[in-house]
């Protein structure tokens, strides 16, 4: 450590009188989730082929000690684009309300100083849910989810080629402006499938074969701004949100314990200003990237904007040592989603201490490993970083709670594989509670349990997710989340009533869990009990008055029961709520169809196809509507756009023909209804048009062989009668 500081000392005296660099135009910022530092050759690995990042970390500066503020990719994420610590950004669990509109984020400091902005991101844990969107002109989050995907939350994602090469588009497109880009790859988070020739290279040790595909996508990221003259004038910063355990400690992936292992990333940076081939010393915190990358770009943050981090660039130019700081770091998912204690980490330099129930102390420079408990022989150092600590976690729960749980419903769903205790009631309950390092073969056992559970249900195997989610119930664990499963489960199994009793606990337990509202409806209706459908419906518009489901099932409801009035009511406070939904202005256009008010049911089915013109099944609705009302033209066109979408619906086929038909152009009809039958052979009324067209082009034929009989040959006629191909 000494003679770092004096060899850099040394530097910066040769450096001196040297102009200094002009500040970067462009940031890129490539996160590469679940990267352990210990995988990349320039972070001394000899298994694992990363020569770009290697290169990288020559040409740029490497901090040999770079850690993260939480082992979850949200909250991990936010500290890095804000400069704050979860407990202060607010952020805490992946599954968590948007960020509060009250803190800004690096997007959009530097959009306001006139960067263009963009993101590619590729995992649904970052989507523009997360608040994380704001001040990108771009944001890349879209990723296909169906409904039987059997996949978890934290696995939808896109794999990293994709997002790369958009990324280098618009690099591409935007080469001339300064600008801002954010590069997210998920590959190096399981499911562990690195593409070939990955796979049969790190055979048996996918997650290292995951790491060597992604600095294959790196390199062509860093290929993409040499070749478009940018490498000069970039500030490039690579770093990870987290490590991955590997079985350390037990832990096979992140997020439930606070080891090295999870916590410490790889932190490159490279661009004007910074020293090619630094090591920086001492610890760079994600806190401190926001300040670091401003300080750079020469771009001040708004007045009254503190951040928590401090930057590195003077260390990083090689003008200054890094000054020792704490680090500290959190994780919340044992008790968020068990009830079993959270755990909070403060390191300063080497040691590094956690408090759990059992309290640890680690000397992380000389047990890499955090395998040697020094809390009773280094007790005085234990203590300091103990009060420390606490202090910090005082003033945090002296801090305005947020009151509103609003987390939104499709996220908490798509995260079911993890129980969830709601997170206001947990943070609230004190009393001892278990120790993580106690709990973590329960916490593979109930997430292996919840998480075959949830396959069976979304792979429709009722009867064996039922029995895993009793299993669970018998094991006590009571997240409100296996109530919930259960009930869909049982719901699968035509159990209503038991489904019922399932969701009602659902919500004693927690009364914000707004899905189980939805589901409590649908099965009280489906046992005839419309009016406690719709008390369900409306109990659940209280804890959701922004969320538009609750009165579009409503309008559901009472359609089916021939309440169109209700019905329409419903779908109109449905509108209000999601002015772009294109599906509630097609059911509400088609109840106005229904009750003859033409013009505007037009209108909304017109919006509708509008707002979403790739619905083959709108196109039909709208053409049935302008067809009906004598506008063939109109109907036309739109049948045209719904057979174009989808060539497979018999019934879109038969209405495109039957328009063309009505419009005099029998001879053009015809394919129309030969494909309709060709799709489906029972489709009688297309038979019928058949026989219609031709009994039509007999008698043309009829007509014409008379005439001639009478006359001279009309050329003309004969050509213009021609009869339909068969
Ligand atoms: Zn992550």
């Amino acid at each position: 450590m000494r003679l770092a500081a004096f060899a850099l000392l040394l530097s910066l005296l040769a450096c001196r009188g040297k102009e200094p660099a002009p500040p970067p135009r462009h940031l890129v910022l490539v996160t590469i989730d679940t990267l352990r530092a210990d995988r990349l050759s320039c972070y001394g690995n000899r298994d694992v082929a990363t020569p770009h990042l290697d290169r990288i970390a020559t040409e740029g500066a490497l901090a040999r000690d770079a850690s993260v503020h939480a082992p979850l990719t949200r909250p991990s994420h936010v500290s890095i684009l804000t400069g704050l610590y979860p407990a202060e950004h607010g952020i805490r669990d992946n599954v968590s309300p948007p960020l509060s509109e009250k803190i800004p984020t690096l997007a959009q400091v530097l959009q306001s100083a006139g960067y263009r902005t963009a993101a590619f991101v590729s995992s649904i844990v970052l989507s523009s849910q997360s608040g994380l969107s704001r001040g990108f002109e771009t944001y890349a989050d879209s990723f296909e989810i169906s409904e039987n995907d059997a996949r978890f939350l934290n696995t939808i994602q896109r794999r990293g080629d994709g997002p790369t090469q958009e990324a280098i588009e618009w690099i591409t497109a935007n080469r001339g402006e300064r600008f801002f880009l954010w590069l997210h790859l998920y590959d190096p988070h399981d499911p562990y499938e690195p593409p070939e020739p990955y796979a049969s290279r790190y055979r048996g040790r996918e997650y290292d074969g995951e790491v060597a595909w992604s600095d294959e996508l790196m390199g062509r990221l860093d290929d993409a701004l040499s070749k478009l003259g940018l490498k000069e004038t970039t500030l490039l910063v690579v770093t990870s949100d987290h490590g991955e355990g590997l079985g350390e400690h037990g832990e096979t992936h992140h997020g439930f314990f606070l080891y090295e292992s999870t916590l410490r990333v790889p932190l490159l940076l490279r661009g004007p200003g910074v020293r090619p081939g630094l090591r920086l010393e001492g610890t760079a915190r994600s806190v401190d990237l926001l300040p670091t990358a401003l300080d750079f770009l020469g771009v001040v943050a708004p007045a009254g904007q503190a951040f928590s981090g401090r930057s590195l660039a003077g260390a990083l130019r090689g003008e200054e040592l890094l000054p020792a700081v704490p680090t500290y770091a959190e994780t919340l998912v044992p008790l968020l989603h068990f009830g079993w204690s959270d755990l909070h980490a403060a390191r300063e330099r080497e040691w590094k201490f956690i408090l759990a129930p059992r309290p640890e102390l680690y000397n992380v420079q000389k047990d890499a490993e955090e395998l040697e408990n020094r809390i009773v022989f280094d007790s005085a150092r234990a203590k300091v970083l103990r009060a420390d600590l606490e202090r910090r976690l005082a003033d945090e729960s002296e801090a305005p709670a947020d009151s509103s749980p609003a987390v939104p419903p499709d996220l908490l769903e798509k995260l079911g594989a993890l129980g969830y205790v709601s997170a206001t009631a947990a943070l609230k309950t004190t009393g001892p509670r278990a120790d993580p390092k106690d709990k973590i073969e329960d916490y593979k056992e109930v997430s292996r349990l919840l998480r075959e559970g949830m396959t069976a249900l979304r792979e429709k195997r009722y009867g064996e997710s039922a029995a895993r989610f009793r299993t669970l119930l018998a094991r006590e664990t009571e997240s409100l989340e296996v109530h919930y499963y259960l009930g869909r489960a049982l719901i699968g199994l035509g159990e209503d009533r038991e489904a019922a009793a399932q969701f009602a606990k659902t919500l004693e337990r927690d009364p914000w869990f707004t899905p189980a509202y939805l589901e409590l409806a649908n099965v009280r209706f489906a046992l005839k009990d419309v009016k406690g459908a719709v008390a369900s419906l409306r109990d659940g518009q209280k804890r959701a008055p922004a969320d538009p489901r609750f009165f579009d099932r409503e309008g559901e409801m009472w359609q089916k029961i021939g309440r169109p009035g209700e019905a329409i009511r419903a779908y109109q406070a449905a509108l209000a709520l999601a002015p772009k939904d294109a599906l509630v202005r097609v059911r509400l256009g088609e109840l106005y169809r229904d009750q003859g008010e033409i013009e505007r049911a037009k209108s909304l089915l017109s919006e509708a196809v509008k707002l979403n013109p790739n619905s083959a099944s709108y196109w039909n609705s709208l053409g049935m509507l302008l067809g009906g009302g004598g506008d063939l033209k109109g109907g036309e066109e739109a049948f045209r756009s719904a057979f174009r979408l989808d060539g497979t619906n018999a019934q879109y086929a038969y209405n495109l023909g039957l328009a063309v038909l009505r419009q005099g152009r029998p001879a053009e009809a015809g394919p129309y209804f030969r494909k309709t039958l060709e799709l489906e052979p029972r489709f009688q009324a297309a038979r019928d048009r058949l026989s219609e067209i031709r009994t039509h082009e007999e008698r043309k034929a009829r007509e014409r062989s008379e005439e001639s009989a009478r006359g001279p040959v009309n050329t003309q006629k004969v050509r213009s009668g021609t009869l339909p191909r068969s």
